[in-house]
């Protein structure tokens, strides 16, 4: 267990390993601000840690598969001086001038200004087979791999206004998109719900909830259960596409940032400024509208060089 010393404050802390820490990390360790970042221990590197290929993050002509794409900016960040460190950050303190960090294993680190960008989670169905196939034919994403479905019939899942934006994109490159409800009514707005409902690709199984998802390597077909007979059937599918929501990560956070009527860590404008002098926040747990690797990476570099003009105003 570390417990640093009044003179081991650091000039700034981050707070998660997705596209959004690293990058920030990458542009602090740059600026010679020597950051510390916790990656946390069992999901260090973030989302793109569980997919295959990331087709859009600039720069890869042939894409590049998400865990590579995490590794690099990891190395990228190691290589200009950023500690990191894959440990689990338990508690926070960001109120005074000097923000306290605490590990899961105990050790407490200061810093003058904190980054937090611990992303946001997408919510599961919570079947066996979601998370082997996730990557294979499971997404939680239909501009990332709305793409690899071209002329395929898939599924959507959900009632809501994402799921139907999400089944009118991917009508761009399937050739059938079915919408799995549990109701017989959509939650979505009118007009996304009448988009949808009028769409000649798309078809809509009722008051059906997903029972499995089938596959050896990929996602061959899923199970569907009527939730009012009980009955079951099964649609041939080669994509899923889950849409039942998310969740930014905000629990560390919660009870001293103010956050926005959608769960996400309010900033000021468009910058990373949270309610806090000192804490700034960037990545998904900011966004409830991208949420891409990119726009994360983007947010992480502005968060570093906020903290940057913080700090040099403090001096
Ligand atoms: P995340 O990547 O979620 O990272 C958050 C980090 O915070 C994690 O490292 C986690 O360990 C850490 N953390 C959280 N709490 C703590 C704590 N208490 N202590 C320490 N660490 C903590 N986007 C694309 O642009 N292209 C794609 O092809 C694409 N494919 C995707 C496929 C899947 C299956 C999913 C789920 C998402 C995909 N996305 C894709 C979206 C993209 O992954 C996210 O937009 C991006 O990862 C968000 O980055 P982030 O840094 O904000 O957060």
């Amino acid at each position: 267990m570390t417990v640093e010393t009044a003179t081991d404050i650091r000039d700034v802390i981050i707070v998660g390993s997705g596209p959004a820490g690293y990058t920030a990390a990458v542009y602090t360790a740059r600026a010679n601000l020597n950051p510390i970042v916790f990656a946390g221990s069992v999901t260090a590197g973030g989302e793109l840690m569980n997919t295959t290929e990331v087709e859009n993050f600039p720069g890869f002509v042939e894409g590049i598969m998400g865990p590579e794409l995490m590794d690099n900016m990891m190395k990228q960040a190691e290589r200009f001086g950023a500690d990191i460190q894959f440990e689990d950050v338990e508690s926070v303190d960001l109120k005074g001038d000097i923000k306290t960090v605490t590990l899961g294993n105990g050790s407490v680190y200061r810093a003058k200004a904190v980054i937090i960008a611990t992303g946001s989670a997408y919510r599961e169905l919570g079947l066996p087979d979601e998370k082997r196939l996730s990557g294979h034919g499971v997404s939680w994403c239909a501009t990332c791999d709305g793409f690899f479905f071209r002329n395929q019939e898939i599924a959507v899942i959900g009632g809501g206004d994402s799921a139907m934006e999400e089944a009118l994109f991917l009508t761009k490159f399937a050739s059938k998109v079915t919408i799995v409800h549990r109701r017989d009514e959509l939650r979505a707005s009118k007009i996304m719900a009448e988009r949808a409902l009028a769409h000649e690709k798309i078809e809509f199984a009722w008051n059906s909830a997903v029972a499995a998802v089938n596959g050896e390597d990929k996602v061959s077909s899923i199970t569907l259960r009527n939730l009012i007979d009980g009955t079951e059937r099964e649609l041939p599918i080669t994509g899923l596409f889950v849409a039942i929501g998310n969740d930014p990560r905000t629990a560390l956070v919660k009870d001293q940032l103010e956050l926005t009527a959608e769960g996400t860590i309010a900033v000021q404008g468009r910058s990373s400024k949270t309610s806090l002098p000192g804490v700034f926040a960037a990545g998904d747990v900011i966004d409830p509208t991208y949420r891409q690797a990119i726009t994360a990476a983007g947010s992480g570099c502005a968060a570093a060089l906020d903290v940057e003009h913080y700090l040099a105003s403090l001096e």
